[in-house]
């Protein structure tokens, strides 16, 4: 019996050259977004990758494609209805009021990195589990928070120093814009019907706006003539969209103000984003994107504070990387490798390893090592960077001869130096 990856999901390797699945590039983004958290004030949150059904179907909202279609539902052994997480904001919402975060402080600023899973057809840039950096800042409601978010959102690809992407952003108000709306599209795309995509059938009695997301080039040309959500903006809409592009011209954060952006999922309110890659290409070519939601934690039972976070896809951000050929660190070695030759070698290279590592300087032992050529090249194979040879010759003379791997410099050193000289190499890095 061959045992095989379940289709969508995938392996991150400590090796997988030119693709996003090599561990090291996974850690380096980690650390960027780390940092990026720290620098933007956000405390980490970390929840369960999976809650009961109903959150989901409430949070999401019931006629959004991850929660119709996509969850990845089953029955745990008293037969209640879990679900894996298809994204986290339903999850931290979920955290937010069952711990009474609110009576702490009425504000926060919140992210999470993790897996999610949806159960979709999978291709590239779109997997069966996925991982989110997904950030909430909940508590204010006003357009400098929205600036804030959309600005962290920009840096991290910045920081990344990935081009070729686009901000979109739109608006779709409040509960009145949208109730108005919804009513002048669906007499606009009445007398379509008929030459609508199926998919956009569906969709018409169910959650017609989603209609302006379809990617079916037939709806496309009905909709380029389709009223625009930015004419039903209520007063208040307006004037927070208005305040907040401008804001974004000042902060010089360039973006497309794009009325058929209505994102996927049920409880955006007002703002809405998305960053897409020039670079991807066809319908995976979103990297993130977000919205303000202002009664999503009062529908799920929560205190009546507004919100607004963004989520993006960490799959999606190292591919487009790598096709822009950005910038990843080298992937670390030890920075000692040490090749004893003989029994009496292995011994002293435990001790000396033992003692090194108390001093924490990373140090690998070939416990295998028989020549010393064959050694070296797996040092560098490693990314070592020196080698401590220790053969015959060297254990008769009480030396170990220290190899600088980058310059191929090599010196003998006295074994009752040998600790000091090393830890100093090390410290003087
Ligand atoms: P969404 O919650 O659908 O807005 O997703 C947020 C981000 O997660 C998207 O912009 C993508 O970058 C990424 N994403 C969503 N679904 C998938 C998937 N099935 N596979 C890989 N990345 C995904």
């Amino acid at each position: 019996m061959k045992y095989q990856i379940p289709k969508g999901l995938f392996d991150i390797l400590p090796n997988a050259k030119e693709s996003f699945k090599e561990v090291n590039r996974w850690q380096y983004l980690e650390s960027i977004i780390n940092k990026l958290a720290i620098d933007y004030n956000f405390e980490e949150i970390r929840v369960p990758i999976f809650e009961k059904t109903e959150l989901f179907l409430r949070g999401v909202g019931a006629t959004s494609d991850i929660a119709s279609k996509e969850l990845y539902t089953f029955l745990d052994k008293a037969k209640r209805s879990m679900s894996l997480r298809p994204e986290g904001t339903a999850s931290v919402m979920r955290a937010f009021i069952e711990n009474n975060l609110s009576q702490e402080k009425k504000f926060h600023k919140l992210y999470y990195m993790g897996p999610m899973f949806r159960y979709d057809r999978p291709q590239k840039g779109r997997y069966r589990q996925h991982h989110q950096l997904g950030v909430e800042i909940i508590g204010d409601k006003s357009f400098e928070i929205d600036a804030e978010v959309i600005d962290m959102l920009v840096t991290l690809f910045k920081r990344l120093e990935l081009k070729n992407l686009k901000l979109l952003i739109n608006s779709i108000g409040d509960l009145e814009t949208r109730t108005n709306y919804k009513k002048a599209l669906l007499d606009f795309l009445k007398p379509n019907f008929e030459n609508l995509s199926e998919e956009s059938k569906a969709r018409f009695d169910k959650n017609p706006m989603r209609i302006l997301d379809s990617k079916d080039e037939r709806d496309k040309k009905i909709l380029k003539e389709a009223p625009s959500i930015l004419d039903f903006l209520s007063d208040a809409a307006k004037k927070h969209f208005e305040n907040l592009l401008n804001l974004l011209d000042k902060l010089d954060i360039k973006y497309e103000v794009d009325s058929k952006l209505v994102r996927g999922l049920d409880y955006y309110d007002d703002t809405v984003f998305e960053v897409v890659s020039e670079k991807l290409g066809g319908a995976q070519n979103s990297l993130g994107g977000g919205g303000r939601y202002n009664s999503l934690l009062k529908s799920l039972g929560g205190p009546d504070l507004p919100g607004i976070g963004f989520a993006c896809g960490l799959e999606r951000i190292l591919q487009t990387m790598i096709e822009e050929e950005v910038y990843f660190p080298e992937k670390e070695g030890p920075f000692l490798y040490i090749i004893p030759i003989g029994e009496d070698a292995k011994d002293f290279a435990i001790l000396l390893a033992k003692d090194l590592r108390h001093h924490k300087i990373s140090v690998d032992i070939d416990l295998n090592a028989k020549k010393i050529q064959k050694s070296l090249s797996l040092a560098d194979k490693l990314n070592a960077k020196n080698a401590l040879i220790l053969a015959d010759d060297e254990m008769q003379k009480k030396v170990a001869s220290f190899k600088n791997l980058d310059k191929r410099e090599q010196q003998e050193i006295k074994f009752e130096d040998l600790k000091n000289f090393i830890r100093d190499k090390f410290y003087k890095l």
